[in-house]
């Protein structure tokens, strides 16, 4: 099963590093850059779930407008991209609430599926899991199976699986991970996926059972301008590859199909899959 997934926030949205949220001095790229993917995943037909920030929504309703007219699925990509770590379960709560409200108004559809930015749950903040069962939602992706610098749960399998919270269960659509020379990869998504030969890509994507490629619209943008407030190897992986991988995308989904979450939640039989425990989670 190969699900293809995108987080629609522009260049300036995943700074995690200054918490400059002043964000309307930025020059604004994000129409040009999902108008890209859309066209793309029409000329192949393909759907995918939109993992959408609020803030883009409130501020550029029509990204949003656009994704919805397209028919694909529309998730909650948070309110600020704040890093979940960072807030309180109120916090929480509320920049998540916000974000959902403000993307059902501007998408016309109610929203049931999150993934939190910048993979920021690991097992110290699980009370988000809760809370997204609360709001009513459905489906997340927001599990890193590995170590991450801002989150990931290691011992999380990295398969579809049952998440039982305290609120009720969520269907988790972790991301996939490859493994190369002892190292576990994350390629089919970000900057591995940017710097990965194609040939590679392809074995890996063949090979495997589960794949959830994630992208973001900056991932295709070699016009984007730099963030010198960022840490400098921050600087490099957001920029190495860019030129040529929009051309690479395009390869891929031509050379794969791929569905969204809710096809992938029907064809998945789901008392396959784990079931797991939030109290059990370590
Ligand atoms: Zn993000």
């Amino acid at each position: 099963m190969r699900i293809i997934t995108f987080d629609i926030e522009d260049w300036y949205n995943h700074d995690d590093y200054s918490r400059d949220f002043a964000w309307e001095k930025h020059e604004v790229r994000i129409y040009e850059g999902t108008e890209k993917i859309l066209s793309s995943l029409a000329e192949r037909n393909l759907k995918g779930t939109f993992f959408c920030v609020g803030w883009i929504a409130e501020h550029h309703p029509q990204v949003i407008k656009d994704i919805a007219a397209a028919g694909h699925h529309i998730g909650c990509h948070s309110y600020q991209h704040e890093l979940a770590s960072r807030f309180t379960p109120e916090q929480f709560k509320e920049d998540t609430y916000k974000a959902k409200c403000i993307i059902e108004d501007v998408a016309g559809c109610e929203v049931n599926a999150f993934r939190v930015p910048s993979f920021s749950i690991t097992a110290s903040n699980l009370w988000t899991f809760d809370i997204l069962t609360e709001l009513g939602f459905t489906y997340d992706s927001s599990i890193f199976p590995s170590t991450h610098e801002f989150g990931g749960i290691p011992a999380y399998p990295a398969v579809p699986s049952l998440l039982k919270t305290h609120n009720g269960i969520l269907k988790e659509f972790p991301i996939c991970l490859g493994h190369f020379v002892g190292r576990e990869i994350v390629y089919s998504g970000g900057g591995y996926f940017r710097v990965i030969p194609y040939s590679l890509l392809k074995k890996w994507t063949s090979r495997d059972s589960y794949v959830l490629s994630y992208f973001h619209p900056s991932d295709f943008d070699p016009g984007q301008p730099n963030m010198p407030q960022l840490p400098i190897m921050r600087q490099i992986k957001n920029r190495v590859g860019l030129k040529g991988a929009f051309s690479k995308f395009k390869k891929y989904i031509k050379d794969f199909d791929f569905v969204d979450v809710l096809d992938a939640d029907r064809q998945i039989d789901w008392s396959e899959c784990p079931i797991i425990d939030i109290n059990d989670i370590r």
